[in-house]
């Protein structure tokens, strides 16, 4: 049942959602914005260090649609 997988990525401001079942592993992502994204790492999405606006940025550019944005509610 890896169909219903979905990882999520929180840097406070935003969570990173990814569904591993819909990747296309197309390497947009981490040719885009390696720092965050590294597929030879575990985690492999990591938001510590990189400005909230590339991270929406990198995801908006998914083809797959495997990646998307919450933003966090303010208090
Ligand atoms: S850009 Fe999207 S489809 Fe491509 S590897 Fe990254 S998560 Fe997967």
């Amino acid at each position: 049942m890896t169909r219903d997988i979905i990882k999520r990525y929180t840097n406070g401001e935003v969570t990173v959602i990814w569904q591993p079942s819909i990747c296309e592993h197309s390497a947009i992502c981490f040719r885009g914005l390696p720092a965050v994204f590294d597929p030879r790492r575990r985690p492999w999405v990591v938001l510590d260090g990189t400005p909230t606006d590339a991270i929406v940025a990198q995801v908006e550019a998914c083809p797959s649609g495997a990646l998307s944005i919450e933003r966090e509610k303010p208090e």
